[in-house]
């Protein structure tokens, strides 16, 4: 790369490389940072990816992630040797519910989609020390190397406290005391293939929990929760593999312990900065929601910024970045830390309400973790309310929330392709059939020169069926953004109402009013 980068992104863990993909993608030029000295391949840490992430990276050339991930839909939860319940994941448009995964294989997929994108240079052994801005850029300091853009995303990782410290963040929160023991096995476990099992109190694991994922190639990840202060040895790991699998045959592939955090920064734009991923945010994995919410962080930085660095959108644009993930980092927060808050009572009341409930099979207090979803930009400053659609709240576990203002727009065939697909490279106005499209594209044309297309649902439905699971009427329009989130469903839709409603998806720009 021999000019400025437009974008600088520190770090090349998952959530760097997605952002640095999606950047390019809108053709933005980016530099890509990492202190390490280049990829390594241990540790195996996030495997469950959900489906709008693996459509992220789908639409970014990763597309192999989904096709060599195992699919898998029901989760079963037991107490002791009772199982308790199962439910199965809500299926919708062609990418499965959730793939499990190892990151080390995610990273190189990534890696290999990055090495084949011109507009992206990576460069390793450069450390970010600090970052310094002004009116017109950011200088990343890499010790005596100073690196310039005019825009940087900071995708550091749990570990960039100089980086957040020089920005003047802070990242409160809380460190759990147990432990957790993590081994990747390869055995052949007949019909766990496709299941996720979660096991409190099992005879093997008195008091505490063991989760069982399944992985590709025969791969399973078996994660026990431990005491604090327990070092397992070799001999402990295999006594303990051995009490779930008995004497079947098994490769031991990778082990770790983990303690987790549950940690938030204080800030996710600061200027012409934006935080991503762990860097920002911090939680427990049950529920998988950390690299599954880094992404969404990515992508929503992506296109705010290739907005801004286009002139499409004003500066404006870029705060509410910080409204809507830092919104989504504290749901997370809060949906991890009540499974924490079960799964790993800490006092006298937590124990015995967690006692009850199991002993009791009351099922619906029992909470073996939450699996992540997109988060809804209900309260977004870029979303116009709609009092005759509204937010229908936290759905049922596995379940998708109904369309409505703020919430990600369901898949669907159209033809030639996929809505998703559709959606990304711009603004999308979806026009019901009384609406004239002629008069709107001609009114909409004038008062943005970002990327938009205005469309018949008619025209895009090619099976009726998209028209039926929107719910959408003949006089409505919908405004959608390059993140398939719906920014605005207008009933009586008029070019004014759709003008301003996408305005206001764009930050407000002023040279957008009709
Ligand atoms: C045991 C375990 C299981 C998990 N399971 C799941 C799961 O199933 N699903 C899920 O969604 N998530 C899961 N997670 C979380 C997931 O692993 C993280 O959310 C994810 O790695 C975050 O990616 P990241 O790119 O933000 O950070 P990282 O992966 O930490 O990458 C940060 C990068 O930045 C680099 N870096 C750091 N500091 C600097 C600096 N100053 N200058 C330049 N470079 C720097 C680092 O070298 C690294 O390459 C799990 C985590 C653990 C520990």
């Amino acid at each position: 790369m021999n000019t400025e980068p437009q974008v600088i992104v520190i770090g090349a863990g998952p959530v760097g490389q997605s952002a640095a993909l999606l950047l390019a993608r809108w053709g933005i030029q980016v530099l890509v940072l990492d202190r390490r000295p280049g990829r390594d391949a241990g540790g195996s840490r996030s495997i469950c990816q959900q489906r709008d992430v693996l459509d992220v990276w789908a639409a970014v050339g990763a597309g192999k992630v989904a096709e060599e991930g195992l699919t898998w839909t029901t989760a079963r939860t037991y107490y002791r040797d009772r199982e308790l319940f199962s439910w199965s994941f809500e299926r919708e448009g062609p990418m499965p519910p959730f793939v499990n995964i190892s990151q080390a294989r995610t990273e190189q997929i990534l890696d290999e989609a990055i090495a084949g994108q011109p507009l992206i240079e990576v460069r390793w052994n450069h450390e970010a020390t600090r970052l310094t801005q002004d009116a017109s850029g950011v200088t990343v300091h890499c010790g005596q190397r100073l690196l310039r853009a005019p825009y940087v995303l900071v995708c550091a990782g749990a570990r960039a406290q100089q980086v957040r410290q020089s920005l003047g963040v802070t990242f409160d929160g809380e460190t759990f005391d147990d432990q957790f023991l993590i081994c990747d096995i390869k055995a052949d476990l007949p019909g766990w293939e496709s299941e996720r099992r979660f096991y409190f109190d099992p005879i093997w694991n008195p008091g505490r929990q063991v989760l069982i994922h399944p992985c590709p190639g025969g791969t399973f990840r078996i994660d026990w929760q431990i005491a604090p202060d327990f070092i397992p040895t070799k001999t402990d790991i295999s006594r303990k593999i051995r009490q779930i699998i008995g004497e079947r045959p098994y490769e031991l592939i990778w082990h770790s312990t983990y303690r987790f955090h549950s940690r938030i920064a204080s800030r996710m734009r600061v200027g012409r900065v934006l935080l991503a991923g762990d860097c920002a945010h911090l939680v427990a994995p049950f529920g998988a929601r950390g690299l599954n919410s880094g992404v969404p962080d990515a992508e929503n930085a992506a296109w705010k910024l290739a907005f801004v660095l286009n002139g499409w959108a004003g500066d404006g644009l870029l705060e509410s970045y910080h409204a809507e993930r830092h919104a989504a980092a504290r749901e997370n927060l809060e949906v991890t830390a009540a499974t924490m808050r079960f799964i790993a009572p800490r006092s006298v009341e937590e124990r015995m309400h967690r006692r009850a409930v199991l002993e009791g099979g009351l099922v619906a207090e029992i909470d073996s973790g939450r699996f992540a979803e997109p988060y809804w930009y209900v309260d977004s400053p870029l979303t116009t309310p709609e009092p005759t659609r509204p937010f229908t709240g936290r759905p049922p576990k596995g379940a998708l929330c109904p369309p409505a203002p703020g919430v990600i727009l369901p898949d669907a065939s159209i033809p030639g392709g996929r809505l998703r697909e559709f959606c990304r490279d711009g603004f999308l106005v979806l026009l019901g059939d009384m609406c004239d499209s002629s008069l709107f594209v001609q009114v909409l044309g004038k008062v943005t020169t970002a990327p938009l297309a205005v469309r018949g649902l008619a025209e895009m439905d090619g099976t009726g069926s998209l028209t039926e699971r929107l719910g959408a009427g003949p006089e409505e329009a919908w405004v959608i953004r390059p993140d398939s989130h719906i920014a605005a469903i207008i009933p009586h839709a008029g070019p004014e109402s759709v003008a301003a409603a996408l305005s206001r998806a764009m930050g407000g720009s002023p040279d957008m009013t009709p």
